[in-house]
């Protein structure tokens, strides 16, 4: 017997309407590329979506084509999400941080037929617009008088400017209704091996993926708070932040191009932040600066952290000096990301802040709507509440069943998505990731988990930044090596370092060695690129004693 309740597709446009209707005078702040501080409402946001939306479909984009950005978190690239999803098109988000050269690839697989730059990416746009053999619009996301002209401008071709395009449509327009799995948006993922490869959102997979994410124990978004999304738009979606501001009404911050710690500091105070999300590498920029500065944060008081481990050090860092609690959350491109965050059970309330720290540095309990396993090398199922570990398994209705163009492989394995990282689950539904399985340590045939010999480092107050690396060993196979970056000032010496290892791992993890460098290569996201790391230290030889 079917249920007798209304049919109404989950559209990204939904969000818009609602609010639209619902949250009209909430605000959204930008710091835009030409330097000002920018501000509208939902209600002009709706209005500048369904003028965008007129604009692309009158470029010749036809539904289901992609429309790519290039662009930093602003009410520009905002518009752009529901314009272009919003009329059935697929809006590509492209990572400006990439090499040239992948960036080309990555838009000639999309077939991109429109690509919207903000123009710090301009000199990038007149590099590569020669090779995009799809695009058929440049168009440059700022307002006439600060377009590019001359020869430059003359160049590319099929140079078109934002605003113009807005002011040349009225805001007559009904969103479209289709089928709720139409796809929305596509990211690629960084493919450290082999080719990028395509997520293709739907609109119900955003939409689902969005209603979890606002949960209280996962990232607990309400109209109350002022949203700063530090994690670019072009980075999953922004962690789904651009949908839960239309969703629950919040005040949004975009911080536009200014991600280091002044410029974000500054915004959170003058525009009353309250809560902020990004990866660790960019906490650290802020909390320097804040903390060179002795400054306090007047309104900030929750930080989503993802995309690599979050180290105890800075969970601990900002529960103690800032008041600011940090939410641990893990996921991935092919998860649109969310998957688990790491919040508090009732049982914890009671528990010593020391046993709560031990709770928070994990990755946390899957978010409903994604179920997770842990398998064995031979896939058979592990148990939950042991000191095993696995390879992490999950699915669910916002997690890639295929990708894009069916280029990549088939990522499924009997219906379950491998994620590629290892983790081990506690009893009460805590997962940890120990690793991801190209960055194991395997010594003697057993693992070491360089996530937490990087988070001890991390607490060393010396340390900026440290990754550990397996090294070929002629007896044990592979052993560990620490790679750090010192603070700028600080002194730390080999054994010093090694030594800060007793008493809080098993002795045989101990690292074998310590390099200091000056930096660590990070990707396209802010992730340490272990890859290219094992690879400088090719031919390092550990200490043989
Ligand atoms: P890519 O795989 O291209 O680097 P993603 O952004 O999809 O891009 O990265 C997903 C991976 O990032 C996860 O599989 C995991 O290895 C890592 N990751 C994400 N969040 C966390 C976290 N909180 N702790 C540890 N690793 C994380």
């Amino acid at each position: 017997m079917l249920g007798q309740m209304m049919q109404m597709p989950l559209l990204i446009s939904n969000l818009l309407v609602h609010a639209e209707r619902h949250h009209g005078a909430g605000e959204i702040v930008s710091r835009r590329v030409e330097g000002d501080i920018h501000r509208q409402t939902y209600r002009d946001l709706a209005r500048r979506s369904r003028q965008l939306a007129k604009a692309i479909a009158a470029l010749g984009v036809q539904p289901g084509e992609r429309v790519a950005t290039l662009a930093w978190n602003t009410h520009r690239h905002m518009e752009l999400y529901y314009a272009v999803s919003g009329q059935g098109a697929v809006l590509h988000t492209l990572n400006p941080r990439l090499h040239p050269d992948q960036l080309v690839w990555i838009a000639e697989h999309a077939e991109d037929q429109v690509l919207c730059f903000d123009m710090t990416f301009w000199p990038l746009i007149q590099a590569v617009a020669s090779r995009l053999s799809t695009v058929k619009h440049f168009v440059a996301m700022t307002s006439a008088t600060h377009m590019p002209t001359g020869e430059a401008a003359a160049k590319v071709p099929g140079l078109l400017c934002f605003e113009d395009l807005v002011a040349a449509q009225d805001d007559a327009y009904s969103w479209p209704s289709f089928d709720e799995n139409t796809a929305s948006s596509l990211c690629y993922t960084s493919g450290t091996t082999g080719n990028p490869k395509g997520v293709l959102y739907s609109h119900r997979s955003t939409i689902l993926h969005a209603y979890a994410g606002a949960l209280p124990d996962a990232l607990n978004v309400s109209q109350r708070d002022c949203v700063l999304p530090v994690v670019p738009m072009f980075h999953v979606n922004a962690w789904s932040l651009p949908y839960l501001g239309c969703m629950t009404g919040c005040k949004l911050v975009f911080p536009g191009p200014g991600l280091d710690g002044k410029s974000l500091y500054e915004l959170f105070e003058a525009e009353q932040v309250t809560m902020s999300a990004g990866v660790p590498t960019v906490w650290q920029g802020l909390l320097a600066f804040v903390e060179a500065g002795g400054l306090k944060f007047s309104t900030m008081r929750r930080t989503v952290i993802g995309g690599s481990a979050c180290p105890p050090a800075m969970i601990r860092a900002f529960h103690e000096k800032y008041d600011v609690q940090v939410l641990h959350a893990w996921g991935m491109t092919e998860m649109s990301p969310l998957g688990t965050v790491c919040t508090l059970k009732n049982k914890h309330l009671a528990a010593s802040q020391e046993e709560r720290y031990a709770v928070m540095a994990k990755q946390g309990v899957a978010i409903f709507g994604v179920d997770m396993k842990i398998v064995d090398p031979e896939g058979h199922e592990l148990p939950w509440g042991t000191e095993a570990g696995g390879d992490l398994l999950v699915r669910g209705p916002w997690i890639v069943a295929s990708y894009f163009r069916g280029d990549g492989g088939d990522p499924l394995q009997d219906g379950w998505f491998p994620t590629g990282d290892v983790a081990k689950i506690d009893a009460d539904g805590y997962m940890q990731i120990t690793d991801r399985s190209k960055d194991v340590i395997k010594s003697g045939g057993e693992w070491i988990g360089s996530i937490d010999l990087e988070n001890i480092a991390m607490a060393h107050p010396a340390v900026a930044m440290a990754a550990c690396i397996a090294m070929p060993h002629p007896k044990w196979d592979e052993r560990p090596l620490l790679v750090v970056v010192r603070k700028p000032g600080a002194d730390v010496t080999r054994e010093q370092l090694l030594a800060f290892y007793d008493g809080k791992i098993a002795k045989w993890w101990t690292p074998d060695d310590v390099v200091f460098v000056d930096a660590i290569p990070l990707g396209a996201t802010g992730k340490m690129q272990k890859n290219k790391l094992r690879e400088q230290m090719r031919g390092y030889a550990l200490p043989t004693a």
